[in-house]
């Protein structure tokens, strides 16, 4: 029976994961439940799922959710902040911690679990990237087992060798190929991408996702930080990680072999497929998931990725190739850009300019702690903030 702490509960993943525990009794129970602020939703969840504890962003959001439990008749232990969230990520009664706060918010109860030798499922991509080999090392040491929840890192880790955990190395692998869906503007006319709005922006034509997320597909930022999240759980060269356009979303990414073999893992776009595989691995259960009927699909399509229409996936690999801080930075700068353009405050096509804006003034220096990346963190967030009035 494995005892699961839900880091982003009320979230998009935090939904699908619970709907596939729900699904299995038998074998997962929910030890703590989190969220920020949805206090209504994550009262809903443990009236249903009756969690050890709770924590929320707040000491008001916390009070209001003790109430709510204490007149549902709960004994739920309800806390607040991120010391909470790293004692629940850690704690001796938990086996199995699924990460899916969304940004840099997740990285400290993250690496907490990291540190505590919990099985993580990894949602939480922002966190890597910053952390990039300390979260590694930190996993390596505690002796977690890190499997990913990102439908294309999920694919990866199914289309390797059975020993490639245990042993990693080159097994004959050639690339790695990220697919990408090119989100909802991959064929809008560049010119009027400045007229987007974040509704059209978070209108994903595949898959339903949280609005930050969302954002970042339709710039395809979210592939950047995936290709340096695949960099990091692979231990794959900048070099040998491809990105293609397929808009259909039905092949989620691709091993590609020295021997000319590409395997590829398929399904439907719904992340109860990745969630249920690594919840279960090494079995397989049902995630209430249908297979894909390819003759119904008819068509796969691919093409490569234009760097005019998506300038934050080459700042991505810029940032990879760049090494030390420039991950963080540029997690950072695109947080608070993504907030701006949800915001209003502006356009689509400045999302990438403020984070290349950021980059060029904040060059790429060594880490090697994590203090010294949370104040990279800082001071490009900072930076980013002060850029967006002028
Ligand atoms: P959502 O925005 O839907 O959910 C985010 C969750 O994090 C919510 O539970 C939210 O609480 C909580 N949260 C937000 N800010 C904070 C904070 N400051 N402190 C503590 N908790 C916080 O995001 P998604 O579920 O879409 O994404 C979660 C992560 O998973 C992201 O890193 C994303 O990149 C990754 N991912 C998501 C996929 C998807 O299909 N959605 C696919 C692959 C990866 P509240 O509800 O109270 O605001």
């Amino acid at each position: 029976m494995q005892s699961i702490t839900i880091l982003g509960a009320t979230g998009s993943i935090g939904v699908s994961t619970l709907d596939v525990i729900a699904r299995h009794p038998d074998r997962y129970r929910v030890f703590a439940l989190t969220a920020n602020s949805r206090v209504e939703d994550l009262a809903e969840q443990c009236i249903r799922f009756r969690p050890e504890v709770a924590v929320v962003g707040s000491a008001l959001a916390a009070s209001q959710l003790s109430e709510r439990l204490k007149s549902a008749g709960l004994t739920t232990h309800v806390d607040f902040g991120e010391q909470a969230l790293c004692d629940v990520a850690s704690a001796a009664a938990c086996t199995t911690v699924m990460a899916a706060i969304v940004g840099a918010a997740g990285l400290a109860s993250t690496m907490a679990a990291a540190h505590a030798g919990k099985k993580i499922l990894l949602a939480n991509k922002e966190a890597l990237v910053i952390s990039g080999q300390l979260f590694m090392d930190a996993v390596a040491a505690s002796g977690s087992i890190l499997l990913p929840i990102d439908s294309e890192h999920n694919a990866i880790f199914q289309c390797l060798p059975l020993n490639y955990q245990r042993q990693p190395g080159n097994h004959g692998i050639r690339k790695i190929v990220l697919t990408a869906s090119g989100g909802p503007f991959l064929d809008r006319d560049v010119a009027t991408l400045d007229q987007v709005t974040p509704e059209q922006a978070i209108a994903h034509p595949n898959w339903s996702m949280g609005r930050k997320i969302s954002v970042d597909s339709a710039t395809m930022m979210n592939k950047g930080l995936e290709v340096i999240e695949a960099h990091w759980l692979f231990g794959a060269a900048p070099s040998q990680i491809d990105v293609v356009i397929h808009p259909q979303s039905v092949i989620h990414s691709m091993v590609s072999y020295a021997d000319g073999s590409v395997l590829a893992q398929l399904g439907n776009p719904d992340m109860r497929t990745p969630i249920a595989h690594a919840l279960a691995y090494p079995d397989r259960i049902e995630s209430g998931v249908d297979s894909i009927d390819l003759t119904k699909i008819a068509q796969l399509n691919f093409r490569p990725p234009d760097y005019q229409r998506f300038p934050c996936l080459k700042l991505a690999f810029d940032a990879l190739y760049a090494g030390g801080s420039a991950a963080a930075v540029l997690n950072a700068a695109n947080e608070i850009a993504v907030e701006a353009f949800l915001d209003r405050q502006i356009g689509f096509r400045r999302i990438s300019e403020l984070i290349d804006t950021v980059l060029n003034r904040m060059p790429a220096e060594p880490v090697t702690d994590l203090d010294s990346v949370l104040a990279k963190d800082r001071s490009a967030r900072l930076l980013a903030s002060e850029l967006l009035h002028h």
